[in-house]
């Protein structure tokens, strides 16, 4: 809660912030509006001009490291288009995704070569179901694990698989922990690699995730130096080398201000892994919110209006059941804005469905809105619609992309 204090301090310094989101121009608000008229509402708008901008900027800032977007961010498969020709590549988590991914790169004259495989998808699920592995085996492709019940199912299931150890990392200050169900401990993972090896399986790499919008950089300091500890140690016990190091996602939106840019993140990692790993390393990462979570925005309209204990209640079309589910599972909270201008009241504002826990806000800044007026939230693309259910009847917002 100290954050939400922070945020809007910060928010309060700059002038034409609302809560540290930058407020869109009046085109760009009279665009969403028009693609609202058009289409019906909830509509959830792709933005593929700002996807490009966002995987150029990763880009520059790391340029030596191969780029798997991490599709169950958002798994539209025009995102996974654009990104596909921007050269990036995947990491996918069930099978579905694997042929989101695979349908658009079967095509290409590579497709056949193992290593172009490899290029372009890692399955980065530690656990796989049985079904998986033996669908998957066909294809010989990179696949994480952590534990030695898992290595026996790839032995038996997915014998062609290369395999990357994930190993569990200190997760301390992301806002997503992950490190309480994933990872092996790093006192295991020499041992878990041998084991590998000895049941003439191949390890290729290592990787590690920092926790899900990760803004304490020494997360990512601590994991480079765990991961080199067992590289070196794997290498010099049994003289086999090991390849590859992914780095995982975790990289932090600007959600506010407050949040420190990408580019102080990079030039650490940078230096850490040019002081820690040959220059032959090949330095994979999975990054999803980065990629995506700035270039959404859902549209959605009011159903309806009361007002209780005083205070203005809205009912809009879109909740905590459909595209404000990551406000629940990944604990962001998307500021809903009027495209009306006017003196604001702290209004509530609520979802369809029939549930008091389908509640976006008790606390927006609003002007008095009417039936059928128009509200949006932006930084929508991550863990978002991507959560959104069908629960009472509602289907999720319908995706409309611009700028593809
Ligand atoms: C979710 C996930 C990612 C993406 O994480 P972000 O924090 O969105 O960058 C990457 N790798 C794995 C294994 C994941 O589970």
């Amino acid at each position: 809660m100290a954050n939400v204090a922070e945020e809007a301090k910060q928010g309060k310094k700059r002038s034409g912030h609302d809560n540290g989101v930058p407020h869109i121009d009046q085109a760009r608000k009279e665009l969403l509006q028009d693609l609202a008229r058009k289409h019906g509402t909830p509509i959830f708008v792709i933005d593929h001009e700002k996807i490009r901008k966002n995987y150029q900027e990763f880009k520059e800032h790391l340029p030596n490291v191969q780029v798997y977007f991490a599709v169950k961010a958002n798994s539209d498969p025009e995102i996974v288009k654009t990104l596909f020709s921007m050269g990036s590549s995947f990491d996918v988590a069930s099978m579905p995704e694997f042929m989101i991914v695979w349908e658009n790169i079967r095509d290409m004259p590579d497709a056949e070569r193992q290593d172009w495989i490899w290029d372009k998808i890692i399955y980065a699920n530690t656990i796989k179901p049985i079904e998986t592995l033996e669908a998957l085996d066909h294809y010989k492709p990179l696949v994480t694990f952590d534990n030695s019940f898992e290595l026996k199912k790839i032995k038996e299931y997915a014998p062609h698989a290369g395999l990357v150890l994930r190993i569990r990392v200190p997760n301390t200050g992301s806002m997503v922990e992950l490190s309480s169900k994933f990872g092996a401990h790093p006192g295991e993972a020499v041992d878990l690699i041998i084991a590998a090896f000895e049941m003439g399986l191949v390890v290729e790499g290592l990787s590690f995730h920092v926790g899900s919008q990760c803004t304490n950089f020494e997360n990512y300091m601590q994991a480079l130096q765990l991961s080199a500890n067992i590289i070196t140690e794997v290498e010099t016990r049994t003289g086999r080398k090991i390849r590859i190091l992914d780095i995982g996602g975790g990289f932090p939106v600007k959600y506010h201000p407050g949040i420190r840019s990408i580019r102080t993140l990079a030039r650490k990692l940078n230096t850490e892994i040019k002081r820690l790993f040959p220059a032959d390393m090949q330095i994979l990462a999975e990054p999803g919110r980065f990629l995506v979570a700035n270039t959404c925005t859902l549209v959605a309209k009011v159903i309806g209006k009361a007002v209780r204990d005083g205070k203005p209640c809205y009912y809009i079309n879109d909740g905590v059941y459909h595209t404000y589910s990551g406000q629940i599972f990944d604990h962001v909270n998307y500021p809903v804005l009027s495209f009306k201008e006017g003196e604001t009241e702290i209004s509530a504002v609520f979802g369809p469905t029939c549930d008091a826990f389908d509640t976006i806000t008790l606390s927006a800044e609003l002007p008095e809105l009417d039936i059928n007026d128009l509200v949006y939230s932006e930084n929508m693309g991550a863990y978002t619609i991507a959560s959104s259910t069908f629960f009472n009847g509602f289907p999720p917002a319908k995706v409309v992309h611009i700028n593809q």
